[in-house]
């Protein structure tokens, strides 16, 4: 059996081999490596595919957090709204720019932040909401769409883990994931779901004034070549990474739907046990499936993952702490059983290997060995 790795860039790279070797040679033999016409056709491609005025590329997804909360001028001081179960990133940039992180608890079947939860946590000071696709799943879009209009509120989607999942409005509009807020940012890492072969990231906007800004700010805050009327930062994705990613986009549905095959080979096998709860879906958003995530029950997790690893299978654990439990986040407005979801998850996930190149025989692997350990 082919080894079974939680991201398999290997073997997906074999197949689609001729056509990214040809966009980088190409690359390479034009010499314009930084800001080259690779870029901008990519960005031409991305923004037909999301439906969104602008993408802004950018250095990575911690980056596009980073400069759209520049852009959008938050201030020292400002509050923003965001998961506590989520990568780090998002709260990084937020104490990076010296405004407030204000985490709120999310939802136990989706993982996703909690509108509720959110809604009391506004306060005067409030400014922007950033709400986390996480896993590959839409948050619940328009609950926080409304409360940001009433409250006059920026909304930064971060959908690093989600791009090319549609939300469906109720009255029958759909949108992709990142592009219904103010900005949505993404990540090129390797193992996100659009991944190229180094770091790269993007803003998407609908907003003219605001890509505007964005494209000063990520080129050092220079509006006129060596005129810096804002202070900026360098980041940039490069052409190379820009070239990958346009051969890559074009299979970026075939991909998801291959993800969504392995999702449903997993619910099969674990649904209806006892110990294992299959990852809810939120019924207004397609699921990309960025990580198949499963809650236990009862289950002596670490022997679980040990278990599953002397049979050759890796597994994770996103994530194993929440954002206000992290050592350099500690806060003295939080403490622990403040956020009862993310921590009941923090010590409950587990994730299986998920990807777009799995075989059968790696499949019933997987789900053999797990039910093996569960059942006995
Ligand atoms: C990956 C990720 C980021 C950061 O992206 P990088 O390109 O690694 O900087 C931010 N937020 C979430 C939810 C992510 O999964």
């Amino acid at each position: 059996m082919k080894k079974i790795q939680m991201v398999d860039l290997q073997s997906q790279y074999q197949h689609i081999k001729n056509e990214i070797d040809g966009a980088i040679q190409e690359v390479i033999d034009s010499c314009m490596f930084i800001n080259g016409p690779a870029v901008k056709n990519f960005q031409e491609d991305l923004e037909k595919y999301l439906g969104v005025k602008h993408v802004i590329p950018c250095g990575n997804g911690t980056e596009a957090l980073q400069v759209t909360m520049m852009a959008l001028g938050l201030k020292p001081g400002d509050e923003v709204i965001t998961s506590s179960f989520t990568f780090i990133a998002t709260a990084e940039v937020i104490a990076l720019l010296h405004l407030t992180p204000v985490l709120v608890d999310v939802d136990p079947e989706t993982f996703n932040i909690d509108p509720d939860a959110v809604e009391r946590a506004i306060t005067p000071k409030t400014k922007a909401i950033v709400p986390v696709h996480l896993f590959g799943q839409c948050a619940p879009m328009e609950k926080l769409l409304d409360l940001a209009h009433k409250h006059n509120l920026y909304v930064i989607e971060d959908a690093c883990q989600s791009i090319g999942a549609d939300y469906y409005f109720e009255n029958g509009r759909k949108s992709k994931a990142g592009t219904m807020g103010n900005a949505g940012c993404t990540s090129f890492f390797p193992s996100k779901n659009l991944g190229c072969y180094g770091d790269g990231g993007a803003v998407f906007t609908n907003d003219d004034e605001l890509e505007k800004k964005l494209r000063v700010v990520v080129n050092h805050g220079m509006t006129v070549r060596y005129y810096h009327d804002y202070i900026g930062v360098n980041s940039r994705l490069d052409s190379i990474q820009a070239a990958i990613l346009k051969v890559k986009l074009q299979y970026l549905d075939e991909y998801a739907r291959k993800r969504q095959a392995v999702a449903s080979f997993y619910d099969e096998a674990f649904k209806g046990n006892p110990k294992l709860k299959i990852p809810g879906r939120y019924y207004k958003s397609s699921h990309v499936f960025h990580q198949y995530t499963l809650v236990t029950n009862d289950v002596d997790r670490k022997g679980l993952m040990d278990h599953l690893a002397s049979k050759g299978i890796p597994s994770a654990i996103y994530y194993p702490v929440p954002l206000h439990l992290q050592k350099a986040y500690l806060d003295p407005r939080y403490k622990s059983g403040d956020f009862p979801v993310t921590e009941m998850l923090c010590n409950s996930v587990i994730s299986l290997p998920m990807h777009t190149e799995f075989d059968h025989e790696q499949l019933s692997h997987i789900t053999g060995s797990v039910l093996e350990f569960i059942n006995r």
